[in-house]
């Protein structure tokens, strides 16, 4: 039985990070969905053209490919023992597909859980500098004069993406998307939640030791 692990949380929960430290500290693959998509678009693979063919035609690429895709990287010897999925699943559909492909394998999700009012914090941060593209960030990186551009003196603004308006709305989506997956694991016994508000090596700390416990 592999040890398959599925990390959900919404933007701003620090999940890319310690996705990586998860991966590296349990020597689990880290497979991002996204990745998977760039790469097969990029090398032209059969998979990848299948699902070029839907963009190409305005089409959403149809969950099942997506799965293969996935099934496709995970049948890689370095697979065996499990790996760290990232991005998906994103929808209950796609939850169910895969539990389906999975068989007898349970995956285990580790579900970070932090308020909206904290992730707009996070979200809203960023400055971007006009000049040379230099991001600061007003809680982890500020710049040493405000409103300008530690690397070249430029002025920095927000873009619209780094907006409260645009970032409150990403949330939105993201928790009616989600929520029915986080649902889906915790009815069946195979969630996590952790409180991603802590230090992130308190996350981290706590995901680990969960993610080790239900190894097999
Ligand atoms: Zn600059």
């Amino acid at each position: 039985m592999s040890n398959v692990l599925i990390l959900l949380g919404p933007p701003g929960a620090g999940k890319g990070t310690q996705a990586v430290r998860l991966s590296a500290a349990l020597s689990l693959p880290h497979v991002s969905t996204g990745d998977l998509f760039r790469e097969n678009l990029g090398k032209g693979t059969a998979l990848g053209q299948r699902a070029k063919g839907f963009m190409d035609a305005g089409q959403l690429v149809p969950d099942e490919l997506v799965i293969d895709m996935l099934f496709d990287r995970v049948s890689h010897s370095d697979c065996g023992a499990g790996y760290l999925l990232d991005g998906f699943p994103r929808t209950v559909a796609q939850a169910v597909a895969l539990d389906a492909r999975l068989g007898a394998t349970k995956a285990r999700a580790i579900n970070l859980v932090v308020a909206d009012s904290i992730l707009v914090g996070r979200l809203t941060g960023r400055w971007t500098c006009k000049q040379c593209g230099n991001i600061h960030h007003e809680r982890t990186s500020p710049p040493a004069k405000r409103g300008l551009c530690d690397k070249c003196g430029g002025q920095l603004f927000q873009r619209s993406d780094d907006t409260v308006e645009v970032a409150s709305k990403r949330l939105a989506v993201y928790h009616t998307q989600t929520k029915p997956v986080e649902d889906h694991y915790g009815k069946r016994g195979q969630r996590f939640d952790v409180d991603g508000s802590q230090a992130p090596d308190q996350v981290f700390a706590a995901m680990l030791q969960w993610a080790k416990q239900g190894a097999h």
